[in-house]
């Protein structure tokens, strides 16, 4: 059954009212009409059966059942990314979409190629956010990944120093030592998880005096330099896998 998120704040009773994005996808891409059955999602968890009543630019439609309660990842993954030049930030949206990342901060740092202004932007335009909710309907995920405001540096570990329950990851090329299995493990549960990675020129030594000082652990992927968005899409997949979300 073909899925749409909706607003649940356009919901009036039983009717609701469908963005353009997935209006346009109903009405144009798929040539759904009058009468057809479709399931709809609130963003929230929730997933129910509804039918189409009207085909426009906004598309209406009507909830005639609950199907299920969709219940959110046990260990919400957080990523903070450095901002990477416009398509690359695009496919880590689309790929931490899919992977199950709950959050994602867009991340200004000393050394990014990514425009803040032009980044911020995209933020605002709701570019993000439909690529979050095509990977979410492709990959059938029933709640969106939060992407927050471009923020700076420290605004970003000021920002995730407020959970003493977090534990804080920041991958860095220079750590020789440290590797994920020795701070991530069965017996040692954790109950969130925030990963930050650097931009394609990578973080500079003061970023990292600045985040250890704090708290952040460093830690390594190997002895080789990944590219930006290849260490972004291994850690990830490395995270969600050791705290069973994958
Ligand atoms: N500044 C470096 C490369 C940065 S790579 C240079 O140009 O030589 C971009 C980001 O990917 C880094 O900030 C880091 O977060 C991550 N990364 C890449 N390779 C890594 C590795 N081997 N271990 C840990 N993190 C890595």
């Amino acid at each position: 059954m073909r899925r749409f998120f909706f607003d649940p704040n356009t919901r009036l009773g039983d009717k609701v009212t469908l963005s353009e994005q997935e209006s346009y996808h109903i009405a144009k891409v798929l040539r759904l009409q009058k009468d057809s059955q479709i399931e709809l999602l609130d963003g929230l968890g929730e997933v129910f059966a509804a039918v189409v009543v009207d085909v426009g630019r906004n598309v209406t439609c009507r909830i005639v059942g609950q199907r299920e309660t969709v219940e959110t990842e046990k260990v919400p993954l957080w990523v903070g990314q450095g901002l990477l030049n416009g398509k690359k930030m695009d496919t880590t949206i689309q790929q931490c979409t899919e992977l199950g990342v709950a959050r994602l901060t867009p991340v200004v740092s000393s050394r990014c190629q990514g425009r803040p202004d032009e980044m911020q932007g995209r933020r605002k335009s709701d570019r993000w956010d439909r690529i979050v909710v095509s990977a979410c309907k492709q990959c059938r995920r029933v709640q969106p990944m939060e992407i927050d405001e471009v923020i700076d540096f420290p605004a970003m570990l000021a920002l995730t120093n407020q959970d003493a329950d977090l534990l804080r990851l920041i991958f860095w090329e220079e750590e020789e030592e440290v590797r994920l299995d020795d701070v991530m493990s069965a017996d040692q549960p954790v109950t969130g998880v925030c990963i930050l990675l650097g931009p394609e020129g990578g973080f500079s030594r003061s970023e990292m005096a600045t985040a250890k000082e704090l708290g952040w652990q460093t830690v390594s992927l190997g002895s080789r330099i990944l590219r930006a968005e290849t260490a972004t899409l291994t850690a990830v997949s490395l995270v969600q896998y050791l705290v069973g979300n994958l």
